[in-house]
């Protein structure tokens, strides 16, 4: 079938051996998952005949009430909304925060640079001037850094307990940057710290965070968090959308937005996307442990390799994602070239480093995948300066996204062993 080299055989038996205890965990939290997802299918009584299309205004779709209830359940929610009409994650964050903040009140990002695609709807740069960013509709916009990678507790206390922040904002996953990624104990105390001094509502960007945790932000008290359904929750198998997931009154508000005042949550066709959206977030538990088992071969594979991957081996994991410090630009570019070659979809592509909108440097991206953009599936990215890292996501099935892995590894052997 595949042939790979000796040494690459030889080191990735070795690092299923490192991976194993991690493996056991993996295997645990996914478990568990996904019987509360089946619990919350099971308790709402989903049936066949509620994935008929509707059509129009989607007065009284069932499909639509009742994936908004089986993910509430599931994520220990009051209410949510599950939808194909959200064309991305930051539309999906963007709704949630035109939903609550209202003119004149402050927003406080206690994680440190918020997520690149949403520094324009917040309208934090001077070039994001009239596009009608939350700045525009004067929303205050503070933000405290990360101390030594670890939330800024002592700080974060402070702020609050002076008053006027409407909304405390946390960004669960690293997202492209090469601090950790916050598990939802640490999510825990900025929402006890909040609670404590104000009544501020707290909401979490919970991208790439769902299911890598027995719990999510929302069973332990956040207000609101928010995704992407071409990640993790979607499962592989939703081709678009977004959810949000809440307090009552705080769905409320993001209905409103997301259609009209008054009309909320009572519209939207469906359209005969109901049956994916209901596959794909019964799938997600068991996506993203495939994922994260993908995560953690990577990890014991570069080790062995002698380069430095972080999440480091044995690591806990609060979202899908992995680097890996590959230390040169050479490195980078076979990383993802060998990756594209194990994709299901695409492998006879080569990537090339281009220059891409919005970055000062040249950026490679290996991505073979069923639904575009789709990082549920394996892709990688990486940014040629330092510190010459790439991001990995993703892995519908571990078995399919190891030899993708094992054919990165071989490329970085290669351009290493004919150079030196
Ligand atoms: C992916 C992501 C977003 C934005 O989602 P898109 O679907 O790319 O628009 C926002 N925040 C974080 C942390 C993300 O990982």
């Amino acid at each position: 079938m595949f042939t790979f080299s000796n040494k690459v055989c030889e080191l990735s038996e070795k690092a299923l051996i490192t991976a194993k205890n991690e493996f056991d965990a993996i295997d645990a939290i996914t478990e568990y998952n996904q019987q509360k997802m089946l619990k919350a299918f099971i308790d709402n009584g989903v049936s066949e005949n509620i994935f008929a299309e509707s059509t129009g205004y989607g007065y009284g779709d069932r499909g639509r009430e009742i994936i908004d209830r089986v993910f509430a359940q599931a994520v220990g929610a009051e209410d949510a909304i599950v939808r194909h009409n959200f064309t991305c994650g930051t539309h999906t964050l963007t709704v949630a925060l035109f939903g609550i903040l209202r003119p004149g009140d402050t927003m406080l990002c206690v994680s440190g640079r918020p997520y690149d695609t949403i520094l324009p709807v917040i309208g934090i740069t001077k070039n994001d001037k009239n596009m009608g960013s939350l700045a525009d509709y004067g929303v205050k916009y503070e933000e405290i850094d990360l101390e030594n990678d670890e939330l800024n507790y002592a700080a974060i206390e402070e702020r609050i307990s002076k008053g006027n922040v409407k909304m405390v904002y946390i960004q669960r996953s690293r997202g492209y940057k090469l601090r950790h990624s916050l598990s939802v104990a640490e999510i825990k105390k900025v929402i006890d710290i909040t609670k404590k001094h104000s009544d501020a509502v707290v909401m979490v960007d919970n991208c790439y965070g769902e299911w890598t945790e027995n719990i999510e932000p929302t069973d332990v008290g956040a207000d609101i968090i928010a995704g992407s359904l071409i990640k993790n929750p979607g499962g592989g198998i939703a081709k678009t959308g977004g959810y949000i997931a809440g307090k009552k009154e705080c769905i409320e508000l993001c209905s409103y937005r997301l259609t009209t005042p008054g009309l909320g949550k009572e519209v939207g066709a469906t359209l005969g996307q109901s049956r994916e959206l209901f596959m794909g977030i019964f799938n997600g538990p068991h996506v993203v442990g495939e994922a994260l088992k993908t995560a953690a071969f990577t990890s014991a594979l570069f080790t062995l390799m002698g380069f430095d991957p972080t999440p480091a081996v044995g690591e806990t994991r609060h979202d899908i994602i992995q680097a890996v410090r590959l230390r040169e630009e050479k490195n980078l570019i076979a990383f993802c070239q060998g990756l594209q070659k194990g994709a299901p979809v695409d492998s006879f592509v080569t990537p090339e480093p281009w220059e891409m909108p919005g970055y000062d440097s040249k950026v490679i991206m290996s991505a073979g995948a069923f639904t575009l953009g789709s990082s549920i599936e394996l892709s990688a990215d990486a940014p040629l300066r330092e510190p010459y890292a790439v991001w990995l996501q993703g892995g519908l099935n571990f078995h399919s996204a190891k030899v993708a892995v094992m054919f990165a590894a071989e490329e970085v052997l290669k351009v290493n062993s004919t150079e030196d």
